[in-house]
């Protein structure tokens, strides 16, 4: 049994010792800077970096890190899959400012869930800005950030069952699932991440459809459970009465129009190597989410600003702590289940590496 313990504890320890050959800070400033290659077509990068549909606009692989830095001010493939995302992130914070300052946000229990919706969504965009800006450098960088990018996934589907929990919950629906609530939804958003890592690391393109099984049973489960407490409230409430409900069907609307692009490579397919710039099914998915976020944030603070006095009350400080303790530990174990799967992967490479020699 501490043999086992060990042993696991040392494949860990490598593990992270593996992330000692991902840039440094020290790195992407030192030196005078480099100059950027030029994109080249899909044949001249390897399949993994390959889109369907997209032909050109690939930055080569191996270059120095500071170029994929850069590349943020260059014109590629995956040029407006960052700016969505990262230009998202000033106008949320744009947003909460403005919020705080006209209902006022003071720091108690009653705050922390929507202190944690906020930290859950900028951990997704800058995780996702991360990804789609350095996973071109190599094969394991792709792997390494995009499994960095299903972590910021999962903490924001939890971040958003906390606010719609306890914020928009209605009494009768509490009644129904209530204290199941919160445990079910940090499980499947673990799950959501453990499956999208695992697809990822599984399979290669051309992809079967035990891939999107993978991926799409656990996160549109976390999403129905995550949304059920505002599709009742939808239901059964007045609308005249509630203006956040205007913005909670904004949020649906926007998430199933981003799943939509998500899943399928359009307009793309229709004009291949038409889209390699700019309109991509990918970067449209990736504003209709921003949008989602927004609204949500929108809809949260009115939520807030309604309950704020009664939710202390209804929920109790203990659960209002709970809620918001499992919040950092969710976080550790979707990192954890991320640097697993690349410790597998790092393997799977290796073997690739020794087979083709
Ligand atoms: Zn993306």
């Amino acid at each position: 049994m501490l043999t086992d313990i060990l042993q696991r504890f040392s494949a860990f320890t490598l593990t992270v010792k593996h992330l000692s050959r991902f840039p440094h800070i020290s790195d992407l400033i030192s030196g005078s800077p480099p100059s950027l290659a030029a994109t080249v077509p899909a044949s001249e990068v390897p399949t993994l970096f390959r889109e369907p549909y997209i032909l050109s606009g690939y930055r080569p692989v191996q270059q120095d890190w500071r170029c994929y830095v850069l590349s943020l001010f260059q014109r590629h493939n995956e040029s407006l899959n960052v700016w969505t995302h990262l230009l998202a992130v000033p106008v949320l914070l744009i947003r909460w400012w403005a919020n705080v300052s006209a209902l006022g946000c003071p720091l108690d229990a009653a705050s922390l869930p929507l202190g944690l919706f906020m930290v859950s969504a900028l951990t997704y965009l800058c995780l996702s800005v991360a990804a789609h800006l350095l996973q071109s450098h190599s094969v394991r960088a792709h792997y390494f950030f995009f499994f960095l990018d299903y972590v910021g996934v999962a903490v924001y589907q939890y971040g958003c069952s906390l606010g719609h929990y306890f914020y928009t919950s209605e009494p009768a629906w509490r009644d129904r699932i209530g204290r199941l609530f919160l445990p079910g939804a940090a499980l499947f958003a673990w799950l959501s991440c453990a499956g999208c890592c695992f697809a990822k690391y599984k399979y290669r393109r051309p992809y079967p459809v035990q891939r999107k099984i993978c991926q799409l049973i656990p996160t549109g489960v976390a999403y129905v459970l995550d949304i059920s407490p505002v599709v009742h409230r939808l239901l059964t409430t007045s609308w005249t009465q509630e203006s956040s409900l205007t913005f909670h069907t904004l949020q649906i609307a926007s998430f199933l129009l981003s799943a939509f692009f998500f899943s399928c490579p359009v307009p793309e397919r229709f004009f291949p190597g038409r889209c390699d710039f700019v309109g991509q099914g990918h970067q449209v998915f990736h504003v209709f989410l921003s949008m989602c976020t927004l609204f949500q944030l929108e809809a949260l603070f009115q939520d807030y600003a309604r309950r704020r006095e009664t939710v202390v009350v209804v929920f109790g400080e203990w659960q209002l702590w709970w809620g918001c303790v499992t919040f950092p530990v969710l976080l550790t174990c979707c990192i954890l289940t991320a640097l697993l799967t690349m410790r597998y992967t790092d393997k799977k490479l290796r073997e690739q590496k020794d087979t083709n020699l």
